[in-house]
């Protein structure tokens, strides 16, 4: 199989034309064509000679995906499923704007994926049923966002590593990603537009607040104590909750920049009064904001055990956890549950449609 050229940044690129005799300069032209004008063919590229052009050719795959498929929603989510190379598929989702207001209308949010399948085993989460069965790497990253770009015809304005997959169990490639995302010479996506979610791997946010990457950080608390939180993430609760907090706190030390706490609320099991507390006394710790997610279901996962006795908290108690929050000076928003008629809400995405198709 040809490498991606997608996995090279420019001075890796620059390395590979002094190894087959070109000029250094070249990687910039390169760049420009693929990620700004996009072509999708080394012929395409007309100010390279046609040697280059051939050995680029030769040497080289532009695209990563085989085929792409889409799903639209009534509300808007478009989901989209890509089969990669060898076979392995993912899913993103791009998000409608949920906001009226002038300043974020025109908000286009993808949300990417940065594993196929994933090795962690949260029970409420569908994609967390299917098998771990490797990192993508950075070009199968970046595509989704080109790859979304062209079908909708316009540009992405956000970036959530919020889909399948585990992002800071890939960590090298994730970042190459965002190196490349956040180029200020073809400029992807603006800085801090991206932002990076996490179950939680504590060496893995020492290291982003030590690489300060340009992201925001999501953390997927879910839980205001490390028991439930053990319950509810098997394998991500067994860090020391503790530990984990501090490890929030010494990334907003590091980056000062903000970060957010992901709520699923459940019902009977933590949007109780005490959960209230515990979770604004956590909050406080750094500047944050808290998502309450309503839990989507996954009853087609056919969940068994402590998953299946998950229940989502109703409307109203989702709003009453809200107010009191905030009755504790502490902000929070609700997470909308766009595209819950295709499958593709939070926690969803478990190449549903593909298993359609097999039957
Ligand atoms: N592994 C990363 C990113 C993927 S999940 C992480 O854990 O953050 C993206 C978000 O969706 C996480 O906050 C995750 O906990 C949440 N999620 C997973 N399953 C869900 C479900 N069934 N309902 C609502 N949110 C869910």
């Amino acid at each position: 199989m040809k490498r991606n050229i997608k996995n090279l940044t420019i001075p890796e690129l620059q390395d590979y034309l002094v190894s087959v005799s070109e000029p250094k300069y070249r990687a910039n032209q390169i760049f420009q064509k693929i990620y700004v004008q996009r072509v999708a063919t080394f012929d395409e590229i007309a100010n390279l000679p046609k040697s280059l052009r051939q050995k680029l050719t030769n040497d080289f795959d532009i695209s990563s995906f085989n085929s792409s498929k889409s799903q639209h929603s009534s509300d808007g989510t478009i989901k989209f499923l890509f089969e990669l190379k060898d076979g392995s598929a993912i899913e993103s989702v791009l998000i409608p704007c949920e906001y009226t207001d002038e300043a974020k209308k025109n908000r286009r949010t993808l949300c990417i994926s940065s594993q196929a399948g994933c090795s962690l085993n949260c029970t409420f989460c569908a994609t967390g049923k299917l098998k771990f069965k490797r990192n993508l790497s950075a070009s199968e990253i970046v595509d989704q966002v080109l790859a979304v770009e062209k079908q909708i015809g316009s540009k992405l304005t956000n970036i959530v590593f919020m889909g399948m997959g585990e992002p800071l169990l890939n960590y090298e490639n994730v970042k190459k990603a965002v190196e490349i995302l956040t180029n200020p010479e073809i400029q992807l996506i603006k800085k801090k537009k991206l932002t990076i979610s996490t179950a939680g791997i504590i060496p893995k946010i020492i290291q982003l607040a030590d690489d300060n990457l340009p992201v925001k950080l999501a953390l997927s608390l879910h839980a205001p104590t490390q028991d439930l939180r053990k319950k509810l993430m098997p394998s991500a609760g067994k860090w020391k909750f503790d530990e984990l907090i501090e490890s929030i706190e010494y990334y907003y030390r590091k980056t000062k920049t903000p970060v957010t706490f992901e709520y699923i609320l459940f019902e009977g099991l933590n949007d109780r009064p005490e959960d209230i507390k515990r979770l604004a006394k956590l909050a406080k710790r750094v500047p944050a904001k808290i998502n309450l997610i309503p839990f989507h279901t996954i009853e087609f996962t056919n969940p068994t055990g402590f998953a299946s006795e998950l229940k989502p908290a109703s409307k109203g108690k989702i709003q009453w956890f809200r107010k009191e929050l905030l009755k504790l000076d502490v902000q929070s928003f609700q997470r909308t549950s766009s595209g819950l008629d295709i499958d593709a809400a939070c926690g969803q995405l478990a190449l549903k449609s593909l298993r359609e198709n097999k039957q």
